[in-house]
């Protein structure tokens, strides 16, 4: 663990070095759990944004998409449930003077058991080479088996506790668990309350009557009540979806990992309404679609798994996380519930407008039910860097011995540059070649100029940024109209002529690869 936390420190200081995230504010000393994206920070986010954007848009002709507005009738969170129910158990330790939420610290000692039972697993293997098998180690190992009952009983006390909401015994968990305090290391741990994370803010001047709103906690609220606008303007028929992206604020109690968990942040969400009764077998299509969308990244398949949720919140029958092994352990990076009808029959009675779809094969009117996928940008923002972030050891052939780089495997369609314009020296004509070469290709693809000290720190730069390919003009290219082109992954470099250049990235850092991977709902 504490070498996956080195890891995490270092890609947060990496962000930050090389322009992707930094804190909000800095000069002001920050402010707490926002962040700003730097110039290749948003090049990032706007590509996962486009790849998710086009997955929903392009791929199902029955999803369309709609920005709606961050401000909305504040009735609307009374009726989402957000008012009354959108809380979070929080505990503080008196000694630290530091706030958790008691649901996290559980968690966590769940995990703790698991992670006991995986590295008996993993030094068994290693002992047994290939006459290791797991099942049976699992079946017999006493210290597997009682780290197995201790996660079983935790965890149904645990579920049984969200779902009676029953703050006293969470408490009595945390005690009985022994769970310290990371900072302090005492177990002097106030009660358990609830808080509600929803942002307000007043419209309007107090002459007028100011009316108290809410910052959205989700987008997908702005969703259900455009259901009948998107319906009736675009002739939609059930099936169909709605797509959004957009911010969302969320008055966190614990925000202490960067862009997993912000204050202000943004979602990307869909709503699929289909008939009652069917809502189950789209849950279980659209998770399969998901995950594949998210696998087809090619940051390696191991890195994700399903968490199905022990808690169902007050709208769902069915609910599943695809979960992303961050360096601080599997986490949500998106979430698939079923949400029934509950959201457009609130709407229908808090409005007291009409809110049903007439479904002219069934010839009957009714309430659609909802599956929704709700990704956060930011959060996959994170698990794209995490997967990519290496540093690799060089041998002779690819750099001195013994010498190291960080580089960011990037998929090409997301990395923020994808080719790189490098004349080998700032005179003789080859700045002017290299400007000539990025004039033409720069309507294709994001392209940057770099003539700045060695080649081999350039490349070196460019590997830190993720730039997939970069172009290097020598005294040669004024004559044979050739460049060098060296690949980011395998440090290999080629000869090709600058005519061939669109066509050998264009096609390699096209999104349409990527898309392909996944099949249509
Ligand atoms: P968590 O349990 O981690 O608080 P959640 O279950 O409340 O998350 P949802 O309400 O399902 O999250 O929101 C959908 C998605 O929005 C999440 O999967 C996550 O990617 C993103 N998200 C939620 N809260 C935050 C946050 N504070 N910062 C960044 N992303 C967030």
């Amino acid at each position: 663990m504490a070498q996956h936390e080195d890891v995490f420190k270092k890609l947060i200081s990496h962000c930050k070095e090389y322009g992707f995230v930094f804190p909000s504010s800095e000069i002001y000393d920050g402010l707490g759990a926002v962040y700003d994206y730097g110039q290749n920070g948003v090049e990032l986010k706007n590509n996962i944004k486009k790849y998710w954007w086009d997955s929903m848009t392009l791929l199902n002709e029955n999803v369309v998409g709609i920005d709606s507005a961050i401000f909305m009738h504040p009735t609307i969170w009374k009726a989402s449930g957000h008012v009354d129910a959108f809380n979070d158990p929080l505990i503080d330790n008196k000694d630290s003077k530091k706030r958790y939420r008691a649901d996290v610290l559980i968690e966590e000692q769940i995990a703790k058991y698991e992670d006991k039972i995986n590295k008996e697993i993993e030094k068994a293997a290693k002992r047994f080479g290939n006459s290791f098998d797991e099942q049976q180690f699992r079946e017999t190992n006493p210290r597997v088996l009682e780290n197995e009952v201790k996660k079983e009983t935790l965890h149904i006390r645990f579920a049984k506790a969200l779902n009676d909401s029953n703050l006293e015994e969470l408490r009595q968990i945390i005690i009985d668990e022994e769970i310290v305090c990371p900072i302090s290391g005492t177990r002097n741990w106030t009660e358990v309350r609830q808080f509600n994370l929803m942002f307000s803010t007043e419209m309007g001047s107090t002459a007028d009557g100011a009316m108290k709103i809410y910052l959205r906690p989700e987008t997908a609220q702005g969703i259900f009540v455009n259901f009948l606008n998107v319906q009736k303007s675009g002739r939609m028929k059930i099936p169909f979806g709605i797509a959004q992206i957009g911010k969302a604020f969320r008055n966190e109690i614990v925000a202490r990992q960067f862009v997993f968990r912000m204050r202000e942040f943004e979602q990307m969400e869909m709503q699929f309404f289909v008939r009652p009764g069917e809502e189950l077998n789209w849950f279980v299509k659209w998770k399969e679609t998901r995950m594949k969308w998210h696998k087809a990244l090619g940051l390696g398949d191991k890195k994700y798994r399903f968490h199905d949720h022990d808690k169902l919140a007050h709208y769902a029958n069915a609910a599943t996380d695809i979960e992303f092994e961050m360096p601080f352990g599997f986490k949500e990076v998106e979430g698939i519930h079923s949400r029934t009808d509950f959201d457009l029959s609130s709407h229908e009675k808090y409005s007291g407008k009409n809110i049903k779809y007439f479904d002219p094969e069934l010839n009957q009117s009714y309430v659609p039910y909802v599956i929704e996928t709700s990704i956060g940008v930011d959060r996959m923002f994170l698990s794209v860097l995490a997967g990519s972030y290496c540093e690799e050891t060089l041998d002779a052939s690819t750099g001195s011995v013994g010498d190291t780089r960080v580089v960011l495997k990037l998929p090409p369609a997301l990395a923020p540059i994808k080719l790189a314009i490098l004349p080998l020296v700032k005179k003789d004509g080859l700045p002017e070649k290299a400007r000539e070469i990025i004039d033409n290709l720069k309507f294709d693809f994001n392209c940057q100029y770099d003539e700045k000290d060695s080649i081999g720190k350039r490349y070196r730069r460019q590997d830190a940024i993720g730039t997939p390919y970069c172009a290097t003009i020598d005294h040669e290219t004024l004559t044979d109209n050739c460049v060098t082109i060296r690949y980011r992954d395998t440090m290999q470099q080629e000869r090709a002529p600058i005519s061939d250049l669109a066509g050998i990235i264009a096609d390699k850092v096209n999104l349409k690869n990527i898309l392909k991977k996944i099949k249509e709902v």
